[in-house]
């Protein structure tokens, strides 16, 4: 990897020089063929990296929902490493900085990203404007019932869900959602480039209403279809396909403990579950053992709060999670 990594940095530093060659010739064409006014300084008028917008986003949803709306209009972070898990986050002195330097910070919202409050406090930035992700979005605190393992109360970690359940990313429509109002704000930040966040916003929302109808002509068949998860990542998902989540939150959520285990026989016991479903990632040989001896199907389903970076991730994701809940469902 690091290797492809090393052959593309070498390729970019070779096409530097190519481009200005490009560029220049590109200018010595145009004033060939002025003939008498001076030719008016166009390039200037183009703007230039350093003169776009800066836009960080928290993690890899919001990233890609604002990379899709922006194109190359507006120059696009994130905060939250791709491999990183948002839950926990803690911030780092790069993100103050980036965030004291950005013009825009697109986050989720519904209490998701803690680590925010002190960092843009921190950053200082009176000029950031910020725009909410999933506003306008009606929360839900309690739709599918939740198992919590004891561990979670030792933790203290009921008032993560304190602003109504965060993961509206999982349901396409309420997707849709938040590409609009990402869209709305990166307008309001910076109305010279309307025209292309509208037409990129539209082609995005285009898709996830395409992968709304197969979700919903593919699910139909399983109405109810009640599933066990490890992170209570899908009520919005399980609502707007009438399936049903059993939620057994263990935090962190990369390991699970023989209670956990524990937990999900009970739950598979107390509700009429058809599937088990853990995180592409996690340990799930446990998992595997349990769906064997329960007589019931085991296969992954990605929260995506960790992947590629390429706004078109969001669409592979989501159509292997598609398959898995038809699969399980089954
Ligand atoms: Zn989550």
């Amino acid at each position: 990897m690091s290797r492809c990594y090393l052959r593309y940095w070498a390729g970019w530093q070779l096409s530097l020089p190519l481009m200005s060659l490009l560029l220049s010739s590109i200018v010595t064409g145009c004033n060939n063929q002025a003939s008498s006014p001076p030719p008016a300084p166009q390039v200037e008028t183009v703007a230039s990296p350093s003169d776009r917008s800066k836009v960080v986003t928290t993690f890899l949803p919001m990233y890609w929902f604002t990379k899709a709306v922006a194109g190359e209009a507006a120059q696009v972070e994130i905060l939250v490493p791709p491999g990183t898990e948002v839950h926990e986050y803690q911030a780092t002195p790069a993100n103050v900085q980036a965030i004291a330097t950005a013009d825009v910070l697109v986050k989720n919202g519904l209490g998701l990203e803690e680590f925010l409050e002190d960092t843009v406090k921190n950053a200082g930035n009176s000029k950031l404007k910020q725009v909410e992700a999933s506003q306008g979005i009606k929360p839900v605190t309690e739709i599918s019932p939740v198992e919590e393992t004891t561990s979670e109360e030792e933790h203290g970690h009921g008032h993560e869900h304190a602003e109504g359940n965060p993961h509206v990313w999982l349901d396409p429509v309420l997707a849709q959602k938040q590409v609009n109002n990402i869209r709305d704000g990166l307008i309001a930040a910076d109305p010279q480039n309307k025209a292309t966040y509208t037409t990129n916003a539209a082609n995005y929302i285009q898709q996830l209403q395409a992968l709304d109808r197969e979700f919903r002509q593919r699910l139909q068949k399983y109405p109810n279809c009640t599933f066990v998860t490890f992170h209570d990542a899908y009520p919005y998902l399980a609502q707007r396909y009438k399936l049903k989540q059993v939620a057994v939150v263990e935090i962190p959520e990369d390991q699970l403990s023989p209670q956990d285990i524990q937990r999900a026989i009970a739950a598979v016991k107390k509700y009429n579950v058809k599937a088990v479903f853990g995180e592409p990632g996690t340990d799930n040989r446990l998992l595997k053992n349990l769906s064997q001896d329960l007589n019931l199907t085991f296969r992954p389903l990605d929260p995506l709060e960790t992947g590629e970076t390429n706004p078109q991730y969001y669409f592979t994701a989501m159509k292997a999670n598609l398959k898995s809940l038809e699969a399980g469902c089954q």
